[in-house]
């Protein structure tokens, strides 16, 4: 994949996920207010928005990094060993930044 192909793609799903994360912030209100009609269930509809949410802004920021990545043209190369990383994967997933035994190193530590 070239990076004018990967950057449109990153932008896309930047401009999606600023949709996404604008509308979880944004309808706080309407997330009470649905929920006050059916007590108890409150804490769990603000959990969801809030877990969403969390993914929404680690999904940005790994995007953010991506385009960074390709303004210093790095991008498509593992952030841990600087080996290329695999078309399929990028295809996939434009905006890893990591080979993947990289990544799978890396999620094991945790
Ligand atoms: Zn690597």
């Amino acid at each position: 994949m070239d990076v004018t192909t990967a950057r449109e793609r990153l932008e896309e799903m930047l401009a999606e996920l600023d949709r996404s994360i604008g509308v979880l912030q944004g309808d706080p209100v309407a997330v009470r207010e649905h929920s006050a009609a059916d007590a108890g269930s409150d804490l769990t509809d603000a959990d969801r928005a809030q877990a969403m949410l969390t993914v929404a802004t680690t999904q940005r920021q790994a995007i953010m990094e991506a385009l960074k990545r390709i303004d210093e043209g790095v991008y498509g190369r593992c952030v841990d060993c600087g080996s290329p990383v695999p078309e399929g994967r990028l295809e996939a997933r434009p905006e890893a930044a990591r080979c993947v035994q990289c990544q799978g190193k890396r999620e094991r530590r945790r």
